[in-house]
């Protein structure tokens, strides 16, 4: 038996409490003061879920200054090259040592748009273990053969794209996703603004950035339902902000994700900081952060059916050690994240 104490998540509000930890899962929670010596203290939150991840790009040397274009965009974006030139052995290890991190970083599962075609999926496969897995088709044009393959390695499909693959390749494979009941995910105006009534009419189970999205794109998500995840440090590098108070404040259901491993590590607590700063020079309420980071990420998880959560349920806990007296000092720290 393990006892966590401090300041414990709980729908949005932090007690002071702890929680018990027996077995692999939370056995008990309670307030106040903790029934036996605490074995970590700090601000205790579910197990992270990083909602948007490419982790086998961590090899590539991204110089500052490269735009999104050069380095990203498929089929030649710098990124792109280097999948196709590593090695099984070198990307299979950069993808391990990614998920190792993520894993001490108190994430328990993170959501990977796997480039690469069915050669990505098959490695992610043999490299991760607590990673949904999102493949993508590397054919110019529609292929029934190469999506049925990807989906039997995969989980689901993203793409890169709408205005990347063009619209109609891009609903022959939401198509074909829905009609196997997987999930569809892409990113949306990240470089530019892209159609959001095409966006949605794929009925993606989420879609990523929206970066350069107007008020009644967002709305748009907002009420159908789909989770928009947001990468702050990653747009950050190409010099773009997030509007992210205006998706809160439009009733979106905003998720982080630590995007590109060639830009950011798998860590969360940075990428919610990065979140809370743009939140107050927005005007809106930093402490909103911990909602996106623990409540979003696991609606993205669990909000299609579709999208297996096969580590995730509500009896994980993680604790984050919190030098000051508010649970926003704990985004700070880079103490190491205490995983039972
Ligand atoms: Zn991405």
């Amino acid at each position: 038996m393990k006892c966590l104490a401090g300041k414990v998540y709980d729908g949005g509000v932090f007690r002071d409490g702890y929680v018990l930890w027996e077995g692999g899962r939370v056995v008990e929670r309670g307030e106040g003061r903790p029934p036996a010596e605490p074995d970590s203290v700090g601000v205790i939150v579910p197990e992270m879920v990083d909602a948007h991840t490419h982790c086998a790009d961590a090899g590539v040397k991204a110089e500052p200054g490269m735009t999104l274009e050069e380095l990203v965009a498929p089929p030649d974006g710098l990124k792109h090259r280097y999948l196709r030139e590593a090695s099984d052995g070198t990307l299979e290890r950069d993808m391990g040592g990614f998920e190792r991190t993520a894993l001490s970083n108190g994430i328990g599962t993170f959501i990977d748009f796997r480039e690469g075609g069915l050669r990505g999926c098959l490695l992610a496969r043999r490299a991760l273990s607590h990673a949904v897995v999102l493949g993508r088709p590397v054919s110019g044009e529609f292929d029934g053969a190469e999506i049925a393959d990807i989906l039997s390695a995969a989980d689901g499909i993203a793409i890169s794209s709408v205005t990347d693959v063009g619209p109609r390749y891009a609903e022959r494979i939401a198509h074909e996703c829905h009609r196997a009941g997987r999930p569809f995910a892409l990113h949306v105006s990240e470089r530019v603004r892209e159609d959001i009534d095409l966006a949605v009419s794929l009925e993606p189970a989420f879609v990523v950035h929206m970066v350069e999205a107007t008020d009644r794109d967002i709305s748009e998500c907002a009420d159908r339902g789909i989770g928009i995840v947001v990468c702050p440090r990653s747009n950050r590098f190409f010099g773009k902000t997030t509007r992210a108070a205006r998706m809160l404040e439009l009733g979106a259901d905003v998720a982080l994700g630590t995007d590109n491993a060639m830009l950011c590590p798998p860590d969360m607590r940075g990428e919610a900081r990065a979140l809370a700063d743009i939140l107050s020079s927005q005007g809106g309420d930093p402490s909103d952060v911990w909602h996106c980071l623990v409540d979003g990420g696991w609606k993205i998880l669990n909000r299609t059916k579709r999208i297996p959560a096969p580590f995730g349920t509500a009896d994980t806990a993680v604790v984050l050690p919190c030098p000051g007296k508010t649970p926003e000092a704990a985004l700070d720290s880079d103490g190491p994240v205490f995983v039972p």
